[in-house]
């Protein structure tokens, strides 16, 4: 037995499944997951000695490649000082401060601690903003695990093979409507069916939790353009591309302005971040100023905001990092894509600067239904193939692949050739 397995039959016993989010578990692959004792650049390291190339980045906050000296540095320093005050700090104020100076549709912003929270809170806000209860989502978005977003949600949900959660009582749900990603007519059919009391329309701008699916040419638009015609403010759960797909995230990337976003994952740099921002007349809806409650006692923790400040700070000062992330992904998922042609296989890969997902599928994925229509056996398969040469990716067919800044030319050749290897022997 492997140690990593050792601690899975520890972990069992003493934690649901062994873990403490869904997506870690192995669930659909069969086997013990791999407990990680460190990471470094693009690397992490098992219990049992085994180094593999990481593409999972602990799903996205390590864009600059684990233990990122600054990073690492402020947080030690940081810690001189105490590790919570539950009062105000500096700190807090810089962090908003630099979000808002450098991200144009940004006036405010509050400090949560998970990307559930401040997409749970951002629609608290919406609905106390606009005086309306009903909210959009579509199927295959994952906004966290609040009641209200467990509809239709991708990620963990999607493989549990629960479609939507036990535990969330019907009347925390019913005025949540799912419509079909990239497809407008199926928003404006809710909107029109809800008679002006939508409150929000939420989307992931690029979806990363039913594998990587892009928006189609005119789709933020146009949910823009229907928010605005039907009085319903537009949500951008920039939880995964923020800070990624460009500073200004995927707003930035593709010139559509929300009017609140969410935040998590790189904005805390590994440590437990989340935020929610957006214009002023919404923001000042929040506690203590406004009648819309929200909040948290370790909210802006100055360890937490250290790591994060630097890291934002870090990406803001090297606008490079994003064009290397754009060369890193074509090549990567570009030499994925020639590999499977060459092998005469017709899986889809959907692809955008550092995120991708390969489908098992030869139908083009574009929303829910045709990413379910994956073949999750031979993912898993490829899984394990992988895994066993030394390249380390989420295991669910349903999740992203995350380049950072630290992967090498070298790292990135190796794992085309396990890509290579593993396709040559089918
Ligand atoms: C990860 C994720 C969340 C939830 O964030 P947590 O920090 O896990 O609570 C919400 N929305 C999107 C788009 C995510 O990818």
């Amino acid at each position: 037995m492997t140690r990593s397995e050792q601690l899975f039959e520890r972990a069992v016993k003493r934690i649901p499944g062994g873990v403490n989010s869904p997506v870690r578990a192995y669930g659909a692959i069969g086997e013990a997951p791999r407990f990680i004792e460190k990471a470094d650049g693009c690397y992490i390291y098992d219990v049992d000695g085994n180094r593999y190339i990481d593409y999972i980045d602990s799903w996205g906050p390590m864009i600059l490649g684990h233990n990122f000296p600054a990073v690492k540095e402020s947080v030690i320093k940081a810690c001189e000082n105490g590790l919570s005050f539950g009062c105000a700090t500096e700190i807090e104020v810089e962090m908003a401060e630099f979000i808002c100076e450098n991200i144009p549709h940004i006036d405010m912003i509050r400090m949560v601690n998970s990307g559930t929270e401040a997409v749970m809170s951002a629609v608290r806000a919406a609905r106390g903003f606009t005086g309306k209860n009903k909210i959009i989502k579509f199927a295959g978005c994952y906004h966290g695990h609040s009641d209200a977003m467990l509809v239709s949600a991708g990620s963990g949900v999607m493989t549990s093979g629960v479609p939507d959660s036990a535990g969330v009582p019907k009347g925390c749900t019913e005025d949540t409507m799912t419509a079909v990603y990239n497809d407008l007519s199926s928003v404006e059919e809710l909107l029109s069916q809800a008679d002006g009391q939508t409150a929000a329309v939420i989307v992931e701008p690029v979806g990363a939790n039913m594998g990587v699916v892009l928006p189609k040419e005119g789709f933020l638009k146009g949910l823009r353009a229907l928010c605005d015609k039907y009085g319903a403010l537009l949500i951008f759960d920039e939880v995964i591309t923020g800070f990624r797909l460009a500073f200004g995230g995927a707003a930035e990337y593709f010139g559509v302005k929300p009017d609140l976003v969410t935040y998590g994952k790189i904005i805390g740099a590994g440590m437990p971040v989340g935020a929610y921002g957006g214009r002023k007349e919404i923001m000042e809806m929040i506690s203590p100023v406004g009648s819309v409650y929200q909040a948290g006692t370790l909210s802006g923790n100055p360890i937490a905001m250290s790591a994060g400040l630097t890291q934002l700070k870090y990406l803001h000062a090297h606008p490079e990092v994003y064009k290397g992330l754009e060369e890193k992904g074509e090549k990567l998922y570009g030499g994925m894509k020639k590999i499977l042609e060459e092998a005469g296989l017709s899986y889809q890969i959907n692809h955008i600067s550092s995120l991708a997902s390969l489908f098992f599928t030869e139908k083009e994925v574009v929303d829910y239904q045709s990413a379910k229509t994956s073949n999750t056996e031979a993912f898993a398969e490829y899984f394990k193939g992988m895994l066993s040469m030394g390249i380390h990716m989420a295991p669910s067919q349903f999740e992203a692949m995350f380049l950072s800044d630290a992967h090498t030319d070298e790292a990135i050749e190796k794992t085309l050739d396990a890509v290579k290897k593993y396709f040559s022997q089918k």
